[in-house]
């Protein structure tokens, strides 16, 4: 993925200037130190230019977004036509070449070609006039906080293009009756791309019964090398293997990044997908249980952005009041990239689901700063729910709940926090990401154009109730 860099200008200013303006736009882009390369492609003083580079971005399979920035004045009507057709996400990069002002060396010819002051204004009119989706970064380029401003905006930019390209497979329907885990597909595949279908479970089984044994033992070295177990449960996991190689042959084949299954239909197979669908996440896939294909999309599009990051899967269980603390886990699917240490897979009954007592990896989730986040359908529109929370190292060791499991404290407050989940509706259901940022999450919300709610610090409950209230509004309902 890359990033372009258009700078805009006019062509009142003559060769020369246009020249410096060239070369020193150059160095701006090759003096970003991010996470994805930025490509400098021209100044553009004319609608025609404009609208060109613009039509090829959207068709560069590549490009992920474009950067612009006024080194001159760059008349904004010269820019209606192109933004018009701009399909990638769009930063608007309001620097300056220079950090300071030099003072024998100003005069009119200087202020003429360093005036982003003067021309990001205009272009900054623009976008506000033709309310464009765009992020604004403001600050001298070399300033590594300015930097890493924009790279957080790259990170939505790439979970863009992934959301756009998504498919998501569905084994098996929705836990039956539970009403958070449904949603309308089709609003999904028109706001994040999302392409959201369901495939037969006895077609998963008929995949597993073509599995191969050499293919089981290279996968169970892959296990082995990131997880210890006991020889005695061998048979157990080489079960999941199997289940894991027919789950990912059938997402490869339709070019799918996350799937969902339910423990209400697995027909024909023996055990629950534990460690399987541990380990698909692990590889970056992303999961939903019961069905649920929102959290399995989202998953997929926070370890999209970072791919060496740590994200799972996740759900709310139990509390401790005293510790203020909320335990999180689920009956087996948590991503072993939380983990504080090196997992250990087990094989114990599972009391739901009336099959085989499934393998799964255990550990202890690391301690850190982290989001909760959940997708839900809220009527008419998507809505994007993040909590900021605090892991801890569980207390207990818990030796009779042999899962994967966190605890964590929400904010503004535990009660607070968990009285503001339940006002935005929030699932039980969440990926809880120990990377994502606010910017990143707020610059993809932005451009996918769905309401976002953000729990934090900050929230005071009647101010968040006033903006749910605010969001039926803007969204008509
Ligand atoms: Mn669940």
């Amino acid at each position: 993925m890359t990033f372009w860099f258009i700078t805009g200008s006019q062509a009142m200013y003559g060769e020369e200037t246009l020249r410096q303006v060239d070369a020193d736009s150059r160095a701006i882009a090759a003096g970003l130190k991010l996470p994805f390369p930025v490509v400098y492609k021209l100044t553009a003083k004319s609608n025609a230019e404009i609208v060109q580079i613009i039509r090829e971005a959207n068709y560069d399979d590549d490009c992920a977004g474009i950067i612009t920035f006024c080194h001159t004045f760059s008349p904004s009507k010269m820019w209606i036509n192109g933004l018009n057709l701009l399909q990638k996400p769009w930063l608007h990069f309001h620097t300056q070449f220079n950090e300071t002002i030099p003072n024998d060396e100003i005069d009119m010819d200087y202020m003429n070609l360093h005036q982003s002051a003067h021309g990001d204004r205009e272009h900054g009119f623009i976008g506000a006039r033709m309310r464009q989706p765009r992020a604004i970064v403001a600050g001298f380029w070399k300033d590594p906080a300015v930097q890493a401003q924009i790279a957080d905006w790259q990170r939505a930019a790439v979970g863009v293009q992934f959301s756009r390209n998504l498919k998501i497979v569905r084994f098996g329907d929705n836990m039956r009756e539970v009403a958070v885990t449904e949603g309308d597909k089709v609003e999904a595949q028109m706001q994040l791309g999302w392409q959201v279908n369901t495939w037969a479970v006895g077609d998963l089984v008929k995949e597993m019964n073509t599995v191969t044994d050499a293919e089981i033992d290279a996968l169970m070295q892959e296990y082995a090398a990131l997880y210890t177990y006991d020889e005695a449960d061998a048979d157990t996991i080489r079960y999941q293997a199997r289940e894991e190689i027919a789950i990912e042959r059938i997402l490869k084949r339709e070019g799918a990044m996350a799937f969902s299954n339910t423990f209400e239909d697995l027909w024909g197979m023996e055990q629950l997908p534990g460690l399987a669908s541990q380990h698909l996440m692990h590889k970056g896939y992303g999961f939903g249980a019961e069905g649920d294909w929102k959290t399995a999309g989202m998953t997929a599009v926070i370890k999209a952005m970072y791919p060496d990051g740590a994200a799972s899967f996740m759900e709310d269980y139990t509390y401790d009041y005293s510790r203020e603390l909320i335990l999180g886990s689920h009956m087996l699917e948590v991503c072993p990239s939380i983990a504080a240490e090196k997992p250990r897979i087990e094989v114990h009954p599972l009391g739901i689901g009336h099959k085989a007592p499934p393998a799964r990896v255990v550990f202890e989730g690391k301690a850190g700063a982290a989001k909760a986040v959940s997708l839900i359908d809220a009527g008419g529109r998507l809505r994007l729910i993040v909590q900021d929370v605090t892991c801890e190292k569980p207390f207990q060791n818990m030796p009779n709940l042999p899962v994967a499991r966190t605890m964590w404290r929400p904010e503004p407050s535990f009660r607070e926090g968990l009285e503001c989940w339940l006002r935005a509706g929030g699932a039980h259901h969440t990926v809880l990401s120990y990377d994502i940022s606010d910017d990143t999450i707020r610059d993809w919300a932005r451009i996918m154009k769905i309401e976002l709610v953000c729990i934090n610090a900050q929230t005071k409950p009647e101010v968040l109730e006033r903006d749910l209230m605010l969001g039926d509004l803007i969204w008509h309902r």
